[in-house]
């Protein structure tokens, strides 16, 4: 088998489907900020896998968790009880402030969890009438891949010839408070959930206008809706607080978390709520063969505990003010959005893609988003050395 780059590219297009567009890099190692290419050649990671690698690629504390978990017990299926669950989901709920922890593996099922619940509290505890429940999501939202999820995607490559769609959404504009309200007054009691990313970082990293999630919170309480914020890609220490509502001091009722829950190692998600919302779960209702493994609930504990020294969310703020400062001021850009260390940048009239593809060759790994935005999210474990690099080389990659 040939180990090249061009080599091993060819084999993953002749063999692998085409639902991504790599760019062409072919990782064999990394560590930290830094990634080792197949032929030698080092990146730094400024993408962090969409922020699944907040903590950084093989964090020592990790992976140490991990191997003791690997020779103890990797699986017994939620049919019997293990000794890392109860103290994962306790421990998890603490750093939250919530009661309850419902583990799954990836977003999306986590999501979907969400969806589920919503609707079974609306109906058994808010009396939504049978098969009328609606939730609401927004604009430009991302929450995931599964037929459902997609029913109510506004991206035409994620939602055009997957239907027929799930019904039982609603979408408004992203920020529009007014908007939010008016179709509540609407739908009235039918609504039983308001499914909102505090920031929207696949729709390039954008932050709703101030009081935006405040009013969706006081919208919610007053009319008995569930708030649930999906942190999957915003939570866990990227915009500087453990979880992005924090920022409006907003506490939703419940929080989605996925990507860096697992530690960059395994898919970890979890929806993490009230008794009196994820009660209405008895036995039988819902599960997952995978959810709450003993290795995946190794790993997260460790990501908890390290949350819980508060020292990543610090360093998120922190080297965030600098790199928003920095950002902001390079040729050629029309506007940086985004909290801490997360940026979508936006080019005047440079395609995100080719600003990516020249930051490959310069040893910056990034990724477009949309058209001429950039997304950039390094892990918060990067050096202050290693990120002024990283902001010199997308300054000449500009100039190129
Ligand atoms: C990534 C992401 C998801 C989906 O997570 P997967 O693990 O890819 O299924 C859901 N919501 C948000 C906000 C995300 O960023």
């Amino acid at each position: 088998m040939t180990e090249t780059t061009t080599g091993l590219l060819k084999l993953g297009r002749e063999y692998g489907a085409h639902n991504y567009h790599p760019l062409p890099v072919v990782a064999a190692e990394a560590e930290g900020a830094w990634v080792t290419d197949v032929e030698g050649r080092r990146y730094l990671d400024m993408l962090a896998a969409y922020s699944a690698l907040n903590f950084g690629h093989r964090h020592p504390r990790l992976i140490a968790a991990a191997r003791r978990q690997l020779d103890q017990l990797t699986l017994v299926s939620r049919a019997f009880e293990h000794d890392q669950f109860g103290p994962f989901c306790a421990e998890l709920a603490e750093l939250a402030g919530m009661d309850v922890v419902l583990p799954m593996n990836t977003g999306a099922e986590a999501v979907e969890t969400a969806i589920k619940v919503a609707r079974k509290w609306g109906y058994t505890v808010k009396g939504v009438p049978a098969g009328q429940a609606v939730i609401i999501a927004f604009e430009g939202n991302f929450h995931g891949r599964t037929t459902t999820i997609v029913s109510f995607s506004t991206d035409p490559d994620a939602r055009a010839d997957f239907g027929p769609y799930t019904p039982g959404f609603r979408v408004v504009p992203y920020g529009d408070l007014d908007a939010t309200a008016a179709a509540v007054a609407e739908l009235g009691d039918r609504v039983v959930a308001v499914l909102v990313e505090p920031i929207q970082g696949e729709a390039g990293v954008v932050v709703p206008p101030p009081g935006f999630l405040a009013g969706i919170r006081s919208l919610c309480t007053q009319q008995n809706i569930l708030m649930i914020a999906d942190e999957i890609q915003s939570g866990l220490g990227r915009t500087g607080h453990t979880f992005a509502c924090a920022a409006e001091d907003v506490v939703p009722d419940a929080y989605l978390l996925g990507k860096a829950l697992g530690g960059g190692i395994v898919p970890v998600s979890a929806m993490v709520s009230s008794w009196p919302v994820l009660g209405v779960l008895q036995p039988g209702q819902h599960g997952s063969t995978f959810g709450g493994n003993p290795l995946a609930c190794a790993v997260a504990r460790e990501v908890v505990a390290m949350l819980r020294t508060g020292e990543y969310q610090a360093r998120a703020r922190v080297l965030g003010q600098r790199f928003h400062a920095r950002l902001g001021a390079l040729p050629g850009v029309g506007a940086v959005r985004g909290r801490g260390l997360w940026a979508g940048v936006e080019f005047t009239s440079l395609p995100g893609r080719e600003v990516c593809e020249r930051l490959t060759a310069r040893g910056v790994l990034a990724k477009e988003t949309h058209g001429n935005v950039i997304r950039l999210a390094p892990p918060l474990v990067i050096s202050e050395e290693d990120l002024d690099w990283g902001l010199s080389q997308i300054e000449a990659a500009i100039r190129d």
